[in-house]
């Protein structure tokens, strides 16, 4: 292992980091709303439901969003759950300017027996808190939003199937809706553009965060892909070229022979080429895709049962 001398800024962000992976789940109290506060206000305009046919990913919301905010002097208010609406910000609100905003996406399925599941939902608690430490925003315990999530899947659960997303002073929000398969097309294989001058993440950036800021300078690279026939960007880093991730996915390899992306929004999404320094490269995952089809399964098992 190599030592290095860090500046005191950086080691004082690496230590908390450290120190607030164990404190997100211990039971050592972080200044927090509470889900027993939560004010509910049922909606008198419930939308109409969609047909589960005609799902899109990301596109359908249902009628109700969670709401706290936060001021460094009063802390967290109490938590609201009431029907979606609008936010209203002033024109100077930092998260216009400077991306002082995040973000988790989180899903939720309905089982044989009814019952409703989230997936993994402490992951996604631990990825939030980390990225709210990582961009300034006020902490607060996951196990108590992971409850108020609970709570609003509770109350549009007649909606089909459902997926949760959401983002001094601060205000967190919660916004769910059901969502159609992310890829229209199915599991079709996908191509690839990898090409070393555009790079996502970096050591000693902010790529393994979820911030607003990560995503927009990688709009222009996916139209740069698409006009090349490609999908998705394979992101690359380093002088050697090594594989990171493809899109907002991370990526799997299984020898030369199998190729995937998988990431809750996408669930599997195989890879059949990558554009390298001008050539397609094939890629054979789609003559015997073994791994892939074990990992698809695996994965949709867990969401059904
Ligand atoms: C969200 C995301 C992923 C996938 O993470 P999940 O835990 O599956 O949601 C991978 N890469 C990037 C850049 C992402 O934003």
């Amino acid at each position: 292992m190599a030592t290095r001398i860090l500046s005191p800024l950086c080691s004082s962000i690496k230590k908390s980091l450290q120190s607030f992976g164990a404190q997100a789940y211990s039971t050592a109290p972080v200044s927090s709303f509470k889900a027993s506060d939560v004010e509910i206000t049922r909606t008198t305009n419930p939308a109409p439901k969609p047909e589960v046919s005609t799902l899109k990913f990301g596109h359908h919301f249902s009628d109700h969003m969670l709401e706290i905010d936060y001021t460094s002097t009063a802390g967290w208010g109490k938590p609201r759950i009431c029907p979606v609406h609008n936010l209203s910000l002033h024109p100077a609100a930092k998260c216009l300017h400077y991306a002082v905003e995040l973000f988790e996406g989180m899903k939720a399925f309905r089982g044989d027996d009814d019952r409703i599941r989230l997936f993994r939902p402490m992951e996604n608690m631990q990825r939030m808190l980390r990225t709210s430490e990582r961009s300034c925003l006020p902490l607060f315990d996951g196990r108590e939003l992971v409850e108020l999530i609970k709570k609003l899947i509770s109350i549009d659960a007649d909606w089909p199937q459902l997926g949760v997303s959401r983002s001094s002073s601060a205000t967190l929000f919660v916004l769910i809706g059901p969502v159609g398969p992310y890829y229209p097309t199915g599991m079709a294989p996908v191509k690839l553009l990898a090409d070393p001058k555009f790079v996502r993440a970096w050591p000693g950036g902010s790529g393994g965060f979820k911030m607003g800021s990560n995503y927009a300078p990688t709009m222009a690279v996916q139209n740069v892909a698409a006009e090349k026939g490609c999908q998705q960007v394979l992101w690359l880093f380093g002088d050697d070229h090594q594989l990171t991730e493809v899109g907002a996915m991370n990526l799997f390899t299984f020898w030369l022979l199998e190729m995937f992306g998988a990431g809750t929004a996408c669930v599997v999404s195989p890879v059949e080429g990558v554009l390298y320094n001008g050539e397609m490269l094939k890629i054979p995952t789609m003559t015997n895709p073994y791994v892939t089809n074990r990992c698809m399964k695996e994965l949709l098992d867990i969401q059904l049962k």
